[in-house]
């Protein structure tokens, strides 16, 4: 479908890792430096599923600015639905790396409540 000649994909941005050029298949975004061994990859299934887990209906061209935009480390801010509470919130997300290896679209990481801690 957006094949180009032999393959070649056109670059949506800049490897965080090795700052090598981001192409998009099918399946995913995909660092064109693989062969050299850089895993970051970023699932379009397990993005999808992130999104509607937090209620929102996703597609490709969304997933396509998502990772554009975080890629080009700009902040990109959501309004999402709690599956929890079902209350919407705001949320700034971000690519990190999980446990298993694997890069994905997550949520930053909670801030504990219960007041500032102030080093003064
Ligand atoms: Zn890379």
């Amino acid at each position: 479908m957006f094949l180009r000649d032999n393959g070649a994909l056109e670059a949506i941005g800049k490897c965080p890792v090795c700052k090598k050029s981001i192409r998009e298949t099918e399946k995913a975004f995909w660092c064109s430096n693989y062969r050299e061994g850089c895993k970051f990859a970023i699932w379009k299934e397990s993005s999808l599923k992130f999104f509607s887990v937090f209620g929102v209906e996703a597609n490709d061209v969304f997933l396509r600015e998502i990772v554009k935009g975080l890629l080009a480390r700009e902040d990109v801010v959501l309004s999402l639905v709690s599956p929890k509470t079902g209350k919407q919130f705001e949320a700034k997300i971000s690519i990190r790396k999980n446990d298993r290896g694997y890069w994905e679209i997550a949520l930053p990481p909670q801030k504990s409540q219960g007041g500032h801690k102030s080093k003064k």
